[in-house]
């Protein structure tokens, strides 16, 4: 996707904190962080949002719910941690681009909403 932020991230066009890497994720730290800990885990290809999962592309999702206990560890979050994907407006979804937010090192407000 030409003008997504977080293609240009995948492509190295946009310089990022990587936490994390293989052949199909990558995690980077958030530029405006909400919690000590504060990573992105995104696929490399682009999928827009949690309504654009499907049954060809669920792997790789599955794929990324194995990453983030491991990125978490690595993180020493073991307090516990939050995850969190924004779908759409009323989420305030600002990147159209499937990413997790890993939030932590702290304790979490109880608000969810
Ligand atoms: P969302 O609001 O769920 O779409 O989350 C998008 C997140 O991307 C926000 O938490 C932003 O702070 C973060 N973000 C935007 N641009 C960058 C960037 N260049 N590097 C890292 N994180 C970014
Ligand atoms: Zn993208």
């Amino acid at each position: 996707m030409e003008n997504c932020l977080f293609c240009k991230i995948v492509k190295g066009d946009i310089p990022s904190t990587k936490v994390y890497e293989d052949e199909k994720v990558l995690a980077f730290r958030d530029i405006a962080p909400m919690a000590p800990t504060h990573i992105l885990v995104i696929p490399k290809e682009h999928i827009g949002s949690v309504n654009e999962v499907n049954a060809e592309n669920a792997a790789i999702v599955a794929h990324i719910f194995t990453v983030i206990p491991q990125i978490a560890a690595a993180e020493k979050l073991e307090g516990g941690y939050r995850v969190v994907s924004n779908c759409g407006p009323d989420a305030g979804q600002t990147v159209h681009h499937l990413h997790f937010h890993i939030l932590g090192g702290k304790q979490l407000s109880a608000e969810m909403a």
